[in-house]
């Protein structure tokens, strides 16, 4: 069979087990392989930016989804660093379809996203859950959970917990509604644009994931709660990672995999073994890279809820407790009613967090969760009466948080002030009333400005600071 070249770079393993699978269109498949990938972003519906993407093409199965017809240089963009949009893979956004499918509109659930650095599809499903939802983003890897840490900050929704955990450590056994496992795989849908991916790939690497996944499978069905849906997903195409793993989930859990409505011009192909069925997007089919989604759902029988755990957890102490509403906070912070009561938190170091939903669950008694919702900033000074002598340092998180007051001062930077703003630089503006002051690009926030007598100071974390120079 004649295919073009170069494929060489692609291991011959893989190219004789996609010819089996695609026939005579895996020469087509592969040259896609060496085409440009497609440029996807997904718009952060609460910080929607006008018409900043007007012109842009929608993904057909999300609706804040838009392909970008050039890849601009992102980090130049202050809307990026606003959380105004997130760039995403295109075809990994079909999560919104399945979870959009799924749930009942109005009903507050509990979600878990089990494998969730750097965070696309807990924005994804940020954007889907109905009010009033709670969000755990989980992801055991330490330095990636930094970057989804800053990821969901900058998404800015107040209902999301962070814990970064083995799998097997989460103790809320039964409890989740809704759990997404985008499971670490051996990444062959990224090949067109990640060529170290191609070099990574082995027979001897796919088995190695299978049989990971199948560790993370089986706890995330522990922790779905009975009529839970499961969505599972991975970036490649080989069945071991894939629909196998939903026919395992079947026979070894009694999971019923569920089907969804997917409009044949999206040109998904649908993959089915026995009753087990999965949607499998192919580069040369759709406009995105190589993806995989399944839908299951635990019986309704199963047993519910276990409110203590009997696993280990030694060596964990609480660093975060509840407490009320800081009076100092009044000022800084406002709420929606609709999308549930807010709860402080407050850690050893006087840190405060918030977290907004309507469900009622002790989220700290296993002392597990690293950030219970939105790091709101440090109160200093707490001696009793607390609300006397205290001062306040706002946090980077709760300008980007949707718990952020309207009432606050604001400063308005033009595009190269807002530039200086996020390289750290000092920006100048016409000096104004001492105090915090929200540094914002098109109304929408970026951090913070402190204007004392010495001048406006910039406390932009020097960690999002941006470093690359600009090519004019
Ligand atoms: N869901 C993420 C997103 O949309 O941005 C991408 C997730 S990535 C495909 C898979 C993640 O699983 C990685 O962050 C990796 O660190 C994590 N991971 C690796 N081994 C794991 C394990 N044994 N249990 C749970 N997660 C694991």
């Amino acid at each position: 069979m004649s295919r073009p070249q170069p494929h060489h770079q692609v291991d011959e393993r893989f190219v004789q087990r996609m010819q089996e699978r695609l026939g005579p269109e895996s020469d087509s498949f592969f040259s896609t392989l060496e085409s440009e990938s497609p440029t996807s972003i997904l718009i952060n519906p609460a910080k929607a930016p006008g018409d900043a993407f007007e012109n842009a093409d929608p993904v057909p199965w999300c609706k804040a989804g838009r392909y970008l017809g050039k890849r601009p240089e992102f980090v130049f963009d202050p809307l990026f660093h606003a959380g105004c949009y997130y760039v995403m893979e295109a075809s990994s956004m079909f999560i919104h379809h399945a979870i959009s499918s799924l749930l009942q509109k109005e009903k507050p659930i509990c979600v878990l996203d089990l494998c969730a650095a750097p965070g696309g599809k807990s924005a994804v499903a940020l954007s889907c859950i109905p009010p009033g939802s709670v969000l755990v983003s989980n992801e055991v890897n330490k330095s990636r959970f930094q970057t989804l840490q800053f990821n969901i900050d900058k998404w800015g929704e107040p209902n999301v917990i962070r814990t970064c955990l083995d799998p097997g450590r989460i103790p809320w056994t039964g409890l989740f509604d809704l759990i997404l496992v985008d499971a670490p795989c051996s990444g062959e849908g990224l090949f067109r644009k990640d060529k170290e991916a191609r070099a990574e790939w082995s027979p001897a690497n796919v088995t190695h994931c299978s049989a990971r996944q199948r560790r993370i499978l089986m706890e995330a069905q522990r922790l779905l709660a009975p009529g839970g849906y499961l969505i599972y997903s991975t970036c490649t195409y080989a069945e071991e990672e894939n629909i196998q793993q939903v026919l395992w989930m079947a026979k070894e859990f009694s999971l019923i995999a569920k089907p969804l409505l997917v409009p044949d011009e999206w040109k998904v192909t649908t993959m089915t073994n026995g009753n087990s069925i999965g949607y499998q997007f192919y580069p040369h089919r759709v406009y995105g890279e190589g993806f995989f989604c399944a839908i299951m759902q635990k019986p309704a029988d199963s047993p519910g809820y276990v409110a203590t755990s009997n696993r280990s957890l030694r060596g964990y102490k609480p660093i975060v407790v509840e407490t009320t509403f800081p009076k100092a906070l009044t000022n800084w912070i406002k709420w929606d009613d609709s999308k549930g009561s807010l709860r402080f938190f407050e850690s050893i170091d006087k840190e405060v967090y918030a977290l907004q939903s309507s469900i009622d669950h002790d989220w700290l008694s296993h002392g597990l969760v690293r950030y219970p919702g939105v790091e709101i900033g440090n109160i200093k000074g707490a001696s009793v009466p607390r609300e006397i002598g205290l001062t306040f340092s706002p946090s980077h998180a709760l300008a980007l948080s949707q718990l952020l007051s309207d009432e606050m001062p604001s400063i308005e930077l033009e595009l190269e002030q807002a530039i200086r703003f996020l390289r750290k630089e000092s920006v100048s503006t016409e000096s104004g009333s001492p105090g915090w002051k929200v540094a914002r690009y098109k109304g929408f926030a970026l951090g913070w400005l402190k204007q004392t007598q010495a001048g406006l100071k910039n406390y932009l974390p020097t960690k999002y600071r941006i470093i690359k120079q600009q090519v004019k």
